[in-house]
């Protein structure tokens, strides 16, 4: 395999913009529905040049419905995409002028690397001079030179995505968008991957839009994340924001795995929410709007939970299980209190394990605690 990580200087340019909004990327009130099942419900987004942005969410949240009407394959009921101040949402694919990647690489078999990359600049008529730059430049910056004359099935799966992302690369459309493209491959490769594509995407300045159902992908490489469910964006923010401030258990579940530990709202001031626990305890939690007097879930990732002397936190319980994860321990632990409790999932750092049996109390930073009203659980995302 090639070497990873060359750095040539390539020209870039700046990424089109809407010049009076500023963003490369408007998708507005898209909505489409499948003989009665709504597979995309109202998703609006302003995606800014430069940006990478990811769906994020289970199989068949959405996402693919979502990026196929903003690659032109499939019709909105209703909703409108505007890239760079233009509106698509009528125009064939080839007109967008967008660039794709898919799970499958799609590379036709009978051309050789180089003949592959250079497809989409032919099909522009772009001269023969301009052709070989270009297609140069893309597969020496992708690592891929000395495999310029292999046809795809000389090579191995990472390496077929690597042409595949060349090919969308090399014309240097203003948004590239990608579903699944490294669901095929093995997590190492994957890993290695997904660093090569961030460091493509900066060092061009692209507007990437970028699908997966893997959070940690997600967080890896995105600017922002749209987590989906049922065909909506529950929450489209930066990673940060997402694991912060969750703005529904969904997201606190499904990006965090987060602890949600039942009880009733006991005060709320400007400066933090209180919650009384069923286990007894009283939880601070950042101030949020929450009825009053409610029955409520207070939601705290594991990571963000440490040991303190027992009763000196807002539960007292005893260490349950202790598993080590590398350089992080995992560890549960059993509330004293309050019969039919849950355990409590807490992340530490290793030199920090607990004895099992050890009984320890509970604490957490208020900012890291969310507050969200009691709902009936959703069956089919549990909770
Ligand atoms: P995701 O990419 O998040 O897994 P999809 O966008 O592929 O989700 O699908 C969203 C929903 O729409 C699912 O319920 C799926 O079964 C449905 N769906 C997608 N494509 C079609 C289709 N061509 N015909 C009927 N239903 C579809
Ligand atoms: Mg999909």
């Amino acid at each position: 395999m090639p070497e990873l990580g060359t750095k040539v200087d390539l020209p870039v340019m700046p990424p089109p913009t809407d010049t009076c909004t500023g963003k490369a990327l408007s998708v507005r009130a898209l909505r489409k529905t499948y003989a009665g099942v709504t597979a995309v419900d109202e998703v609006s987004m302003e995606i800014a040049g430069g940006e990478f942005v990811t769906f994020l969410g289970s199989s068949g949240s959405g996402k693919t419905t979502t990026l196929m009407m903003i690659a032109g394959f499939c019709d909105p009921d209703s909703g409108s995409i505007v890239v760079g101040g233009r509106d698509v949402t009528r125009l064939a694919p080839q007109k967008r002028g967008l660039g794709f990647v898919f799970q499958q690489y799609l590379l036709f078999p009978h051309m050789t690397v180089w003949e592959n990359v250079a497809f989409p600049l032919q099909l522009r008529g772009a001269s023969k001079a301009e052709q070989r730059r270009r297609v140069g430049e893309t597969l020496e910056m992708a690592g891929l030179s000395a495999l310029a004359r292999r046809r795809p099935r000389e090579l191995s799966g990472g390496q077929q995505q690597r042409v595949a992302l060349c090919r969308a690369l090399v014309y240097r459309p203003p948004v590239i968008l990608m579903d699944e493209p490294l669901g095929a491959l093995d997590k190492k490769l994957r890993d290695q991957l997904q660093t090569e594509i961030k460091r493509i995407q900066q060092e061009l300045g692209l507007t990437v839009i970028y699908v997966t159902h893997d959070q940690e992908e997600a967080l890896v490489l995105s600017d922002r994340i749209a987590v989906m469910r049922d065909g909506r964006i529950d929450q489209f923010d930066t990673p940060q924001e997402l694991f912060e401030r969750p703005r529904t258990p969904f997201v606190a579940d499904f990006l965090g795995a987060a602890n949600f530990l039942p009880g009733r709202l006991e005060e709320q001031t400007a400066e933090r929410t209180l919650v009384r626990l069923d286990t007894g305890g009283l939880l601070t939690a950042r101030p949020q709007a929450v009825a009053d007097g409610a029955r409520v879930r207070a939601a705290v990732q594991p990571g963000r939970l440490v040991l303190c002397p027992p009763d000196d936190g807002f539960c007292t319980g005893t260490v349950e299980t202790v598993t080590y994860v590398g350089t992080l321990v995992r560890v549960t632990v059993r509330p004293v209190s309050g019969a039919d409790t849950e355990v409590v999932r807490l992340e530490l750092p290793a030199g920090r394990a607990p004895a099992l049996g050890e009984r320890v109390g509970l604490a957490a930073d208020p900012a890291n605690v969310s507050v969200f009203p009691d709902v009936v659980p959703d069956p089919e995302h549990g909770g």
